[in-house]
Parts: C-alpha cells; sequence; structure tokens
C-alpha cells in the first residue's frame, strides 16, 4: 500500500466514489482514498472517463469569459448557449444577484411555482 501523495501520513485504499460537478452526480468510479486526510486520488484512464462522461453530459468547461453589453442605460452580461441549458434558464425568469466581495457576485435563480 502507497501512502498518501498530499500528506505523505495516511495508507492508500481502493474505493468507489461518487464524482460530483456543480453537484450533479456525474458517476461512481474507482480511487485511492487517504485513510488519513480523505484526498481521493483517479489515475489517468480514470480522469480521461470522467471527462469524457462531463463532456457527454454538458458539464465540461461551463464556466466561460464573456464581456459586459450595453443595454439601453444599463448593462448587461449575456450568457452563452449552454449555460441557458443548464440552468434551463428563460427569458423573463427572475434572478437574485449578490455582491460577495468587490469582484465577485453571485446569481441566484429564483425557483418559480409553474401554474
Ligand atoms: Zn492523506
Amino acid at each position: 500500500m502507497e501512502n498518501c501523495y498530499e500528506c505523505g501520513k495516511g495508507k492508500l485504499t481502493k474505493k468507489l466514489v461518487d464524482y460530483k460537478q456543480y453537484n450533479v452526480l456525474v458517476g461512481k468510479y474507482p480511487a485511492e482514498v487517504c485513510q488519513e486526510c480523505g484526498e481521493v486520488f483517479f489515475g489517468s484512464e480514470t480522469v480521461e472517463q470522467i471527462e469524457n462522461k462531463l463532456k457527454e453530459k454538458n458539464l465540461w468547461g461551463l464556466g466561460i469569459k464573456t464581456q459586459i453589453g450595453t443595454s439601453g442605460n444599463a448593462l448587461d452580461i449575456k450568457l452563452g448557449k449552454r449555460l441557458v441549458k443548464f440552468f434551463h434558464l428563460q427569458k423573463g425568469q427572475t434572478v437574485l444577484i449578490e455582491p460577495k466581495t468587490t469582484n465577485r457576485f453571485e446569481v441566484e435563480i429564483l425557483k418559480v411555482r409553474k401554474f
């Protein structure tokens, strides 16, 4: 058994672990897990499998760079097709925008009851 690549102390044991991206379950994959610190290590073949699954499920590379545009007197940020699909966004939907720091904000999609 090998020692943990992260903390150097714990022993690594083979386990099947849930892999989540953006809090969405992608699948269970074989990994080595540290008994001390809990760090999870995937082999390069597994990483490739996970990447392929993420691409298949539209969960790959959703973080994008975009530019601020104008809309009348206001500014707007365009969301690409993939983000629209991921969040199931529709025109007219209400979102809550909240500053987190001086250069970061969070957008929460408010759940609206459908009648
Ligand atoms: Zn460790």
